[in-house]
């Protein structure tokens, strides 16, 4: 195995990276106590918050080093006080993690686990709400283990109703499926996904009155207390230990890029990636394995074709330069998860479906 190999990830993270992006790491050499690095972080500050047009005033955001999991951490470990109750939303493999996560740090946490792929139930939802004393409500927008967005419009109406706040992972959704971070209290993306970095840095996007609030409560973790990364960020530009300086340069090159864009072009250019690859897919006869639910822009949970198993898949792809995904827990050995959220041209999709179809011959 060569350290030096080249593969196309069509898988959902790591994604492929842009050239500019690639060199921004090397573009600079800064000490990260130093002036460089505060105009670094203010600007990809100013540009997460422009990107979603909220204003400084009502908004803050903060980048935390580690992948997309440790801004969930630092969510669920400090924004949720110890005595609050916490009903996390379950039908998929990162929705479950919520739960598991904010049950090391809140012993009155309650998981409404569904079956994988299954529509929310939102009138039990309703009905737990309507029951009272539940505080925060957890769930993801887009449940990268099956490929489904959920519906986090009308949780977050339900939440407004019954006055609980709301926390939304949208790791795998951030810039290629829309949503509305107005309606939300706290939200958390990953730079190693559909903004186009590497992974290695996290976002936590909240509302400025929850991040004041954090200050002065007790941390229950060291690394990821949320309210220290926000006092560093609001006063100094600067984060609480030694940030992955080198990513932080390449974050503000894809932010930049995403900004030049637009959301929602880069939104609506995501969807015709997938939209293209599900048809010439389809023309194949192979076909998403969710029939119900709306599916993402980032990727498609594909059933696996006939006589051909998830193993022969990879190894074949792979051979051919590309990698995949498969499925999890129950989806295990009976589906194939290709994304196209990275770099990857409709003219990279066409060679993808080249290598796909010496698969069965
Ligand atoms: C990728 C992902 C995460 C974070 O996983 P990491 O392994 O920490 O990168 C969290 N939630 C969702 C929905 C994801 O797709």
């Amino acid at each position: 195995m060569r350290r030096t190999e080249r593969y196309q990830l069509f898988c959902p993270g790591p994604v492929n990276v842009l050239p500019s992006v690639a060199g921004a790491l090397t573009s600079a050499t800064i000490g990260h106590r130093e002036v460089e690095f505060e105009q670094l972080y203010a600007d990809i500050l100013v540009n997460l918050l422009e990107i979603e047009g909220l204003s400084s005033q009502a908004y803050q955001a903060v980048v935390i080093t580690g992948s997309g999991s440790s801004a969930n951490e630092a969510v669920l470990s400090s924004a949720i006080g110890v005595d609050e109750r916490v009903l996390a939303l379950s039908n998929g493999e990162f929705g479950r993690r919520l739960g598991e996560i904010s049950s090391i740090f809140n012993d009155r946490t309650q998981v409404l686990s569904c079956e994988w792929g299954e529509a929310l139930p939102l009138d039990r939802v309703e009905s737990l709400l309507a029951a009272g004393g539940i505080d925060w409500v957890t769930m993801v927008h887009h449940e990268t283990s099956t490929g489904l967005l959920q519906p986090v419009e009308a949780v977050a109406s339900l939440c407004r109703r019954y006055g609980a706040k709301l926390f939304v992972d949208m790791v795998s959704s951030f810039a290629v499926d829309s949503l509305d971070l107005s309606l939300v209290d706290f939200a958390t993306t990953s730079a190693g996904k559909a903004i186009g970095m590497y992974p290695g840095l996290s976002v936590v996007y909240g509302r400025r009155a929850h991040f004041e609030a954090l200050l002065g409560v007790k941390p229950r973790s060291y690394y990821l207390d949320l309210g220290r990364h926000y006092r560093f960020a609001r006063d100094h530009r600067q984060t609480p230990n030694t940030p992955a300086v080198q990513l932080f340069l390449a974050l503000d090159e894809s932010l930049r890029l995403l900004r030049e864009e637009g959301l929602s072009a880069r939104i609506a250019r995501q969807a015709r990636k997938a939209d293209y690859m599900r048809q010439r897919m389809g023309e194949r006869g192979v076909k998403p394995h969710f029939t119900a639910g709306v599916l993402s822009n980032a990727l498609t949970t594909f059933a696996l074709p006939d006589g051909v198993s998830f193993a022969q898949i990879r190894a074949h792809l792979r051979s051919h330069g590309y990698i995949i995904y498969g499925g999890k827990g129950p989806l295990m050995d009976r589906v194939v998860q290709v994304s196209t959220m990275g770099e990857i041209s409709m003219d990279e999709i066409d060679r993808f479906l080249v290598a796909w179809d010496a698969l069965l011959h």
